[in-house]
């Protein structure tokens, strides 16, 4: 079986000011690097309320709906902003993830990346920021145990910034291994290793600015791996930022694209080991286009090399 992509045409109507990285561009070079890979292609559809209440208030979805702009832009915070579109692009980037889930867990799909935006690690509850507005990767956790009925999840965020969002919606969900390193010092400035959980599942991987792939290899080899593989998750979501790379303007951490092929590839053997090669991956930051276009082709080469 392949992997499956799923993604769609609306995220890319989620349209940010001139001159901000979050912008349409980054996806567009990303499906364009996946163009010639044999995948399994699946137009994602869109969240239904009911799966946004697994870790949102009605509140904030209330709120989303009602910020968004008929024309022009509406700012949400400092770096969050929506366009006529983007209620319809977080939909879908939500429910590409549900729908991936369903697909991995179903026997559908081996493993699946979601090409989608607004990305959502940094969503908190009630709260939308860094260009986020639904909390995607917490969303799957929390389909893939509430819905399927899993015991065990763990989520993988190797995004630069600290996955503070994902953090906040499952501190208190002891199904659910949450591993994120990101620069630190860096916004949002949360991620300390002594944020830890309600039950202690959170491992916050902090690296200094400067970080490279040495570096980060050695930190997910003595950290992130061997508390993977002692939860035995039935399931791995991946929030895949690309934006630790040398060449993205955001951040300074110095990863390669091999070292983002390396990360994957290490995450598929623990996959094969403990849950039957099941991964969902959905995309985050990442903000150099060529270096975001060519790392997602790795990630995603890798998941296909795991796929069988
Ligand atoms: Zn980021």
């Amino acid at each position: 079986m392949k992997t499956a992509l799923l993604t769609h045409a609306d995220c890319l109507g989620h349209v940010t000011p001139d001159g901000h990285p979050e912008r349409v561009a980054r996806l567009e070079h990303i499906l364009h690097a996946l163009e010639a890979l044999d995948l399994n292609r699946v137009t994602a559809p869109m969240a239904a309320d009911d799966d946004l209440l697994r870790i949102h208030p009605e509140s904030h979805i209330r709120e989303i709906r009602s910020n968004c702009p008929n024309e022009g832009y509406a700012q949400i915070d400092g770096d969050t902003f929506m366009s006529p579109g983007s209620v319809d692009a977080a939909y879908r980037a939500a429910g590409a993830v549900v729908r991936a889930v369903d697909m991995v867990l179903g026997g559908d799909a081996p493993n699946a990346f979601c090409a989608i935006r607004p990305p959502g690690h940094h969503a908190e509850t009630d709260t939308a920021m860094g260009f986020c507005l639904f909390g995607n990767a917490a969303l799957a956790a929390k389909h893939a145990l509430d819905h399927h009925g899993l015991n065990r999840v763990a989520v993988v965020d190797f995004d630069v910034h600290h996955g503070n969002g994902t953090q906040d919606l499952l501190w208190d969900e002891r199904r659910a291994l949450v591993i994120t390193s990101q620069q630190m010092p860096l916004w949002p400035g949360s991620g300390r290793v002594d944020e830890t959980g309600a039950y202690e599942t959170i491992l916050n991987i902090p690296l200094a600015p400067g970080a490279g792939g040495a570096e980060m290899r050695s930190a997910y080899e003595s950290q992130a791996f061997p508390r993977l593989r002692a939860f035995k998750p039935e399931f791995i979501i991946i929030s895949a930022g690309f934006d630790a790379h040398q060449d993205d303007p955001l951040a300074n951490l110095n990863w390669s694209t091999g070292d983002f092929a390396w990360v994957t590839a290490e995450l598929c053997k623990i996959a094969d080991e403990v849950c039957d090669g099941r991964i969902v991956s959905t995309l985050e930051g990442g903000y150099d286009l060529n270096a975001l276009a060519d790392a997602t082709r790795a990630h995603v080469e890798e998941l296909m090399k795991a796929a069988r």
